[in-house]
């Protein structure tokens, strides 16, 4: 099992369910954007916050931005030693840096004082661009070169007295990005930050991720999660929850089961199940809910559901688990919805 951290309020790894990260899209010093931004984070269940930090105004603008919000900060910093420790002293709760390029040994030792005297953890780790030459030319991009240069990071910060580390592998390769993160937990029980860098756009990324980071959770590898989209960061926030749902990793939540559909439907059954997922989307309590096609078949396939409706052309069914009502099918949706609102409650 890994070793537990403190990130501000949330503990990762030690067993701990894995945490879902974002990181914000905005210029960090621009407070009203930044805590607008993470506030829809934390709405969509986001746990730990990122953002970058580029000069001495976004550092700054870090105890502006905490007043604000309500889950732990992690400041993105590279090439500064001074604005690291800027970082930290102006509220940061837990660091990334490259210890490769944070300046030398001097300036190190600068970010682990202060990092320890916080007691802020640092993520540290390596991806496909910043494999450290020596083993990219010896192993290439391998997922040996990508644990190798990770671990020679967290060895800097450990000869500077640092022990709150967290490390991630990342690559745009799936496979690769599963194989060296295997590798990696065999190697150290730090937690590890798991992601596939630079996965795309909303679909693939999305698949990628799923992919890449559910893989490694379902063998127990894994303490907190970022999928990164080039989109709106609020739907990273969602795909990660899918994720830990899928992997059964997340119970509290609501469950909409829906069938494909199929000649047999003859309602709005598609447009239905997306009505439902959009209600339920924040609901932290455990049922499962059933949108389905037809009433020849949908009941039956659903019954273990909690609540839920299959549709005809003259009437709906509500059912749970036997059926509880037949509804004209224009009040149906209407008759549904009161339903789904009182077992919510
Ligand atoms: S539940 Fe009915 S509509 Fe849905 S796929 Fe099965 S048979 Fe088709």
């Amino acid at each position: 099992m890994s070793k537990k951290i403190k990130i501000g309020s949330v503990c990762i790894g030690g067993g701990e369910r894995p945490a879902v990260q974002s990181m914000t899209t905005v210029k960090t010093s621009d407070v009203e954007k930044s805590v607008a931004q993470i506030l829809r984070l934390e709405e969509a269940g986001c746990q730990i916050v990122r953002v970058a930090v580029l000069d001495e105004e976004d550092a700054r603008a870090i105890s502006a931005v905490k007043q604000s919000i309500h889950i732990p900060l992690v400041a993105d910093i590279h090439f500064s030693a001074r604005l690291a420790v800027a970082a930290v002293e102006s509220g940061a709760d837990k660091l990334r840096v490259n210890p490769g390029n944070i300046g030398g040994e001097r300036e190190l030792s600068l970010v682990a004082d202060c990092v320890k005297a916080h007691g802020v953890p640092v993520r540290v780790g390596a991806n496909t661009g910043s494999i450290e030459p020596r083993f990219l030319k010896q192993y290439g991009r391998s997922a040996k070169a990508l644990v190798l240069s990770a671990l020679e990071n967290v060895r800097i910060l450990e000869r500077h007295g640092v022990r709150d580390i967290v490390i991630s592998v990342k690559a745009s390769n799936v496979p690769l990005t599963v194989r060296a993160y295997e590798m990696l937990a065999g190697e150290t029980d730090y937690p590890l930050h798991l992601g596939v860098t630079e996965a795309g756009t909303e679909h693939m990324g999305i698949i990628k991720s799923s992919i890449g980071i559910g893989s490694l959770l379902l063998k127990g590898i894994g303490d907190t999660i970022r999928v990164s989209l080039t989109s709106d960061p609020v739907k990273e926030v969602y795909a990660a929850r899918g994720i830990l749902r899928a992997c059964g990793l997340d119970e509290d939540y609501a469950e909409v089961v829906s069938c494909p559909t199929c000649g047999r439907c003859q309602y709005d059954c598609m447009g239905l199940a997306e009505r439902v997922n959009e209600r339920v989307k924040n609901v932290k309590k455990k049922l499962k809910i059933a949108v389905m096609g037809c009433v020849v078949n949908g009941p039956g396939e659903a019954r273990e559901a909690d609540l839920g409706i299959a549709g005809g052309k003259e009437y709906c069914v509500i059912f749970r688990g036997e059926e509880t009502e037949r509804v004209p099918a224009d009040r149906a949706e209407e008759v549904f919805f009161s339903r789904l609102e009182e077992l919510i409650k």
